[in-house]
């Protein structure tokens, strides 16, 4: 199928965005267009006017500093997948963006796009979640800043203003004595997950469990984070606080049932996963703490 009918600008800077996006009613920017491509063509979506922004050379930025990684709207997934700065800051960043579509969709969808459509199936919006990132949007009225509880509001629906563009993304570097792991189920590589996890594990100074924090991707209508903390009270990991958390993580969720997995199954899988990259995020942890040493 074709899309409807629409208008296209491709502003050069982001004044110019700012002010067509302002002035059209009805209208959608374009970033990678990865997923609006095919929502307009299959006439899933319409409208009467697109906003390239893949020409604002200023949202092409990736900067990364010791507090964090910061990424502008026209970054695609393969760029900060690519990046070893922003594998050394935030390892979380790429062991999850490995897993987000193949490369011809990586090279041109932009994890900034990713974030702001809000898809509960896409990593970089559990991802953004769990670490805590931060969004900046612009529009005619101003800046602001949207964190991520407050960035997402339903199945695809995040709280963006119908003018606002969002122009980059902050997510933290990872704290010393901290350690990752996201693994997924898809039926196969490149596929939407069937189910998703990636954890954060902290280290106390004695090496104990502090916190264990995951976030999930497929088993809920919003990108979900789940602090699985209080399984792990006694600051050791085992079989049975492993299996613990993988229950706790379950009651927090509603994984549900499509064409591709039942209901139960996916049930399953957040408690296999949870299992599996919390012992994984541990393990990360136990050894980038021992060589800080
Ligand atoms: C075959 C296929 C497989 C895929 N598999 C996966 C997968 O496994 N995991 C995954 O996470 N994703 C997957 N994707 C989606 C891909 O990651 C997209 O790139 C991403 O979801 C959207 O990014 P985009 O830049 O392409 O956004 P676009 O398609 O351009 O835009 C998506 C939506 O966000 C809005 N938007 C985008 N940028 C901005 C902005 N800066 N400010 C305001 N609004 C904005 C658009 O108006 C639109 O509503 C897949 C896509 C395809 C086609």
């Amino acid at each position: 199928m074709k899309p409807a009918a629409f208008g296209y600008q491709r502003p050069e800077t982001l004044a110019q965005a700012l002010t067509a996006y302002a002035a059209a009613s009805d209208a959608k920017v374009l970033a990678g267009g990865q997923s609006l491509t095919p929502l307009l063509s299959m006439r899933l979506a319409s409208v009467s006017e697109l906003i390239d922004i893949n020409g604002i050379r200023e949202l092409s930025t990736i900067t990364v500093t010791e507090s964090g990684v910061r990424f502008g709207a026209t970054v695609r997934h393969g760029e900060l997948l690519a990046d070893p700065d922003v594998a050394a800051v935030q390892p979380m960043i790429p062991a999850a963006l490995q897993h987000v579509a193949h490369p011809t969709i990586r090279n041109r969808g932009t994890t900034v796009g990713s974030i702001v459509h809000a898809d509960a199936s896409g990593e970089m919006p559990t991802v953004f979640a769990l670490l805590d990132g931060v969004l900046t949007v612009q529009s005619v009225r101003g800046t602001r800043e949207i964190s991520a509880p407050d960035l997402f509001l339903g199945a695809l629906e995040s709280s963006l203003a119908p003018d606002e563009i969002a122009t980059e993304a902050f997510v933290p570097a990872l704290p010393a004595r901290h350690g990752i792991a996201f693994d997924e189920i898809a039926r196969r590589h490149g596929d939407y997950a069937l189910c998703g996890v990636g954890a954060v594990v902290a280290l106390a100074p004695d090496g104990g469990v502090e916190s264990v924090r995951a976030g999930y991707v497929s088993v809920s209508d919003v990108p979900t984070v789940v602090d699985l903390t209080e399984v792990f009270s006694d600051g050791h990991l085992s079989e049975t606080s492993l299996q613990a958390a993988g229950e706790l993580a379950l009651s927090r969720l509603e994984p549900g049932a499509d064409v591709h997995a039942t209901a139960h199954y996916r049930a399953q899988l957040v408690r296999v996963l949870t299992s599996r990259v919390v012992r994984a995020a541990h393990d990360d942890a136990v050894e980038r703490s021992n060589r800080a040493e």
